[in-house]
């Protein structure tokens, strides 16, 4: 079945990927892609450290804890290292929300916040979604 519903993900932003080193991982990325990480920015909110390449339309980001509460430090201890998220950007952050709630989706986070690389995202929660840990990002102040 194919479906077209109006609040459809626009594009793959990018995909989220767990490390331990930021910089180790930032070497071997680097390797691996053939490209540098064009930015690497501190999401306070998040206490993580991220960095990003550009891969064609699609970037990677690398998420490095910079506190031991952090989310990430704990998704290392749990699974350790490697993918962590989809991010789909979608027009309208906020109804896209009402929207998959509506739909029957856990919300990680019912309203938009801030997030790295000028985006407001939000979190949907992986136990609705295949175990697959989905964020969707919408570009601020669009
Ligand atoms: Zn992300």
């Amino acid at each position: 079945m194919f479906f077209v519903v109006n609040f459809s993900m626009n594009k793959l932003e990018h995909i989220g990927i767990a490390v331990a080193d930021l910089e180790a991982s930032e070497a071997l990325f680097t390797k691996l892609l053939g490209v540098s990480p064009y930015k690497r920015e501190v999401v306070e909110s998040e206490n993580v450290i991220t960095s990003f390449f550009q891969v064609g339309d699609v970037k990677i980001e690398l998420l490095a804890a910079t506190h031991e509460g952090s989310t990430i430090a704990k998704f290392i201890d749990k699974k350790g290292e490697g993918l962590h998220h989809l991010a789909f950007e979608v027009d309208n952050l906020e109804e896209s929300l009402t929207e998959k709630a509506n739909s029957g989706f856990d919300l990680i986070h019912t309203q938009p916040k801030p997030g790295a690389d000028g985006k407001i995202i939000a979190f949907l929660h992986p136990k609705s979604t295949n175990s697959v840990l989905t964020e969707m990002c919408q570009t601020a102040n669009k």
